[in-house]
């Protein structure tokens, strides 16, 4: 893993190997590659001894020009002001290449929250609700699930703004638990949307699904979900999956469901006694599969990694997995890599239909939010498809970003410069 690759850069590289095949001026593109604004804000918490303890918390507005600025809160000891600006930047492309009218953003909290109890997580999150409350608001910003956290972090934000606000609005915050408004499908649907890619995927290169051997790397909400998913609705069989304790490996194929319930009960994949032999995330990243699957975090495939990656198709289940170099490598050995900004959009796209359901104050079955996304996924993958054969870029990332910038730059224009 090549810690120290700059995401922002590598958003910005993406950008711009996309702009040669977009018709595009270049301060048009100097706005496409920036965030609008930045928050840095420093929470001050009381823990539970009593003592107080100051915590960094960034949100990113990268783009707001097809509506709303839209995506997650990360909590992680590793999260930076460029990560995040990356991450928001990722969001604004995302919600374009799956053409759902958001702009983008991202927030983040540098915090290991292994190491606090539920109620010093419970005021770190009010406090930094507290603080995002005047940018945030259903016709605002929204935010929703990252890495390390969920529903219950979620409801919080939700109960700060809407008692700060003496209001209910329940669109302020996606990814809630059912009870407090939130969609059928929610924490499903980034895992169904990397399944949906990974059968549209195998069906356009001619391959069957059902023969395909599958490595995971990552198995928090994105990628655990997706290994069953790829499991029980494609037949494919998954030989390897891996969390941050390292990799386990079964050649006929992983009970998805019982690993998860082994990691449930301890806290990791390791040890668990059906594998038959336990490997490291680098082992996994380069092993003979058919389909490869980064669901961890950035960088997690560099060029040295890419140089020796076996699998035929990527999907990416993380926001940017691989580096730029990792990306040329993998375009020149053939690899083809299907990029995040489609494969994990099912997140976004389901938070899109909670968010259409707390506006009306009408539910969805869990049947329909899954016909819905299933409609979004598939077009977006042909557009995707059509661009890759009628463009002359050089993989399917590129593809993906001509239609997205284009979607944002069209925006952007029809708006024109305020002042
Ligand atoms: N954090 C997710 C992502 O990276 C979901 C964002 C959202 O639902 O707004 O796409």
């Amino acid at each position: 893993m090549s810690g120290d690759v700059n995401p922002f850069e590598s958003l910005q590289e993406q950008i711009d190997d996309a702009a040669a095949y977009v018709d595009v001026g270049s301060d048009a593109l100097e706005r496409l590659k920036r965030p609008e604004r930045v928050l840095e804000t420093t929470l001050s918490v009381e823990m539970d001894d009593g003592s107080i303890e100051v915590f960094t918390a960034f949100r990113s507005q990268f783009n707001g020009d097809r509506g709303p600025y839209k995506g997650g809160i990360r909590y992680h000891p590793n999260v930076s002001r460029d990560e995040v600006k990356a991450l928001s930047g990722w969001m604004v492309y995302k919600c374009a290449t799956v053409d759902i009218p958001y702009g983008g953003g991202k927030g983040g909290i540098v915090i290991d929250p292994r190491e606090y109890s539920l109620s010093e997580l419970e005021r770190v999150t009010r406090s930094y609700a507290n603080e995002l409350r005047p940018l945030i608001g259903p016709d605002q910003d929204i935010p929703a699930p990252d890495v390390n956290t969920g529903q219950r972090e979620m409801n919080w934000i939700k109960d700060t703004y809407e008692t700060l606000e003496n209001t209910t609005a329940p669109g302020t915050v996606t990814g809630k638990a059912p009870t407090s408004g939130g969609s059928a499908g929610r924490v499903e649907a980034t895992g169904r949307s990397v399944m949906l890619t990974a059968r549209e995927v195998f069906e356009y290169l001619g391959k069957s699904a059902s023969e395909a051997t599958v490595a995971v790397q990552g198995f928090g909400n994105a990628g655990s979900v997706a290994a069953r998913l790829i499991d029980e609705e494609l037949g494919a069989n998954v030989v390897a999956v891996s969390d941050s304790s390292g990799a386990i490996h079964q050649p006929d194929g992983l009970d998805v469901a019982d690993a998860k319930d082994h990691k449930g009960e301890t806290g990791r994949l390791s040890g668990y006694p059906s594998a038959s032999e336990e490997l490291t995330n680098e082992e996994l990243l380069t092993m003979d599969v058919d389909l490869l699957i980064p669901a961890a975090l950035e960088n997690a495939i560099d060029q040295e990694i890419a140089q020796r990656v076996s699998a035929d198709v990527i999907v990416e289940a993380a926001n940017g997995p691989l580096t730029p170099d990792a990306d040329d490598v993998l375009t020149d050995r053939d690899v083809a890599v299907f990029p995040d900004i489609l494969a994990n959009a099912g997140g976004v796209t389901v938070s899109y239909f909670e968010w259409v359901q707390n506006r009306q104050r009408f539910y969805w079955t869990e049947q329909r939010v899954n016909e819905e996304l299933e409609r979004v996924i598939t077009e977006a993958f042909d557009t995707l498809t059509d661009t890759y054969e009628e463009t002359d870029v050089p993989n399917y990332r590129t593809a993906a970003y001509v239609t997205a910038i284009e979607r944002v730059a069209d925006a952007a224009d029809e708006a024109g410069v305020f002042p």
